[in-house]
């Protein structure tokens, strides 16, 4: 009998809707099969997951690597290296990185194959990159599309309409004309538009005026960026997606009025899905207000408890499709303005190495069954972005992404132990309760107690069957 390159034997494998004990067999990178007892397997190497679960390596749809690095964004911050360790620490085996904040950004096919030619010798993990649909590139979409983006990403902005980096990202000053223009093209592509949904006009009307009145403390920011201004642009979004043909993601989304939107559409059969964050779940404005300061500000903001429970309920209910992190690297010294002014701090959290044991912590809770959560973190993503032949799965034939969890040890977050290279992050000192002990991408382990193991450069670039 030939030998196989690695078993996994006796963990609990997370299906579908069952616990499976059983044997994996791994073949050149590849679920070969799931056998009961596999002590008549001969194999190179073996794990023991022995009182352990193993779930399909997670998915994240929404990080920013930063890179390529720029003017912007100096050498010492995240770049696609540091990026990847974080995921592989965090039990994700594949990132979808956003065209921004990156330079150039990629809303063009020159910017995505410079972008590829940069981070390729870097990623531990397995990847792929958004294209930007804006009002300054739809000539770009169908041959970004071609080039092999994953799916499209743009924000709901009105303003900044001149800045170069942006244009490819954003609507322009004609708003729902130019959306619906950019949708049209999309939908012609067959890709997913990813969209952060703030209305921007409303925003900076109600900022300015925080500011003029002198009132740049943290609360400010939440009275700056109210439920309405996520929930209007969603509902515009969705209708005009609904005329354009165009599947949509909602990305990041925060309030309850938002998710109930998504519900109705999704009702009415609209391809409409949604993402939503650790920090939406878990904190609120009083988190941003009275402990974090700036170091909690997001983009959108921390809702409010109400708002909170009811992300939980709609993601129970399958309303919300996946848990992204929108992992935002920021360091220290764009977080530490904001302590003056608000407003002067960057927009965003880290999240790749929180997210998963703080998931596995409210699976032990009760919170969320452990399903579900496989659901959210890497089974959804697959399926709806189109990955579901390699990916989001453990059965024969599947990439062999998976993340072995001892859901009984108990340990604190803390940012020493992190390789992000941002040092904002807001869960460092939680106490959770699952932690991931071992990641493997494609058969190979890249994380292992605490440990890197991967190499950098074996992450590939997700080619999606076609
Ligand atoms: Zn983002």
């Amino acid at each position: 009998m030939p030998t196989v390159d690695l078993i996994v034997k006796n963990g609990k494998i997370v299906q579908k809707d069952r616990l499976l004990e059983a044997d994996i067999v791994i073949e050149n990178g590849k679920i070969s099969k799931l056998v009961k007892d596999s002590s008549n397997i001969k194999s190179d190497s073996t794990i023991d997951a022995t009182g352990k679960l193993v779930i399909p390596g997670c998915i994240d749809i929404h990080v920013h690597s930063r890179e390529p690095h720029g003017a912007k964004t100096p050498a010492n911050q995240e770049d696609f290296l540091s990026l990847t360790k974080a995921a592989a620490a965090g039990g994700y085996t594949s990132i979808f990185d956003m065209p921004v904040v990156g330079y150039p950004p990629v809303t063009t096919v020159d910017a995505f194959n410079y972008k590829k030619r940069v981070v390729e010798n870097k990623s531990l993990v397995d990847y792929v990159f958004y294209g930007g649909a804006g009002y300054g590139n739809i000539q770009e979409i169908k041959p970004l599309a071609a080039a092999g983006v994953i799916a499209f990403k743009i924000f709901t902005r009105e303003i900044d309409h001149e800045n170069d980096d942006w244009k490819g990202m954003i609507i322009g000053e004609l708003g729902s004309k130019t959306l619906h223009k950019i949708m049209c093209e999309v939908a012609e592509t067959n890709k997913i538009l990813s969209i952060h949904c703030e209305d921007d006009r409303l925003i900076r009307s109600l900022s300015n005026r925080l500011i003029r009145e002198g009132n740049t403390k943290p609360s400010a920011y939440y009275k700056s960026s109210p439920n309405a201004s996520e929930f209007l642009e969603v509902d515009r979004c969705i209708k005009l997606a609904g005329h354009a043909g165009v599947k949509i993601n909602i990305a990041h989304l925060s309030t309850s009025e938002s998710a109930a939107l998504v519900e109705k559409a999704k009702g009415e059969g609209l391809p409409v899905s949604a993402e939503t964050c650790p920090h939406y779940l878990l904190l609120t404005d009083n988190d941003l207000v009275e402990r974090l300061g700036p170091y909690g500000k997001a983009y959108p903001p921390l809702r409010s408890e109400h708002d909170r429970c009811a992300l939980w309920k709609f993601l129970i209910d399958g309303v919300i499709d996946f848990l992204a992190t929108d992992h935002a690297p920021h360091p220290k010294e764009a977080k530490e303005p904001g302590w003056n002014n608000i407003f002067d701090a960057a927009n965003g959290v880290p999240g790749l190495e929180t997210a998963l044991p703080l998931m596995m912590t409210q699976v032990n809770l009760g919170t969320i069954d452990i399903f579900k959560c496989v659901n959210i973190m890497s089974r959804n993503q697959a399926k709806v972005f189109g990955i579901d032949n390699s990916k989001g799965d453990l059965n024969a034939g599947m990439d062999a992404d998976f993340v072995i969890i001892d859901m009984k040890r108990e340990y604190s977050l803390s940012s020493e132990d992190m390789y992000t290279r941002s040092s904002a992050e807001v869960f460092s000192g939680w106490k959770v309760k699952g932690m991931p002990i071992l990641t493997a991408v494609r058969g190979v382990t890249v994380f292992d107690e605490g440990n890197i193991v991967g190499k950098e450069g074996f992450g590939k670039y997700i080619n999606k069957a076609k």
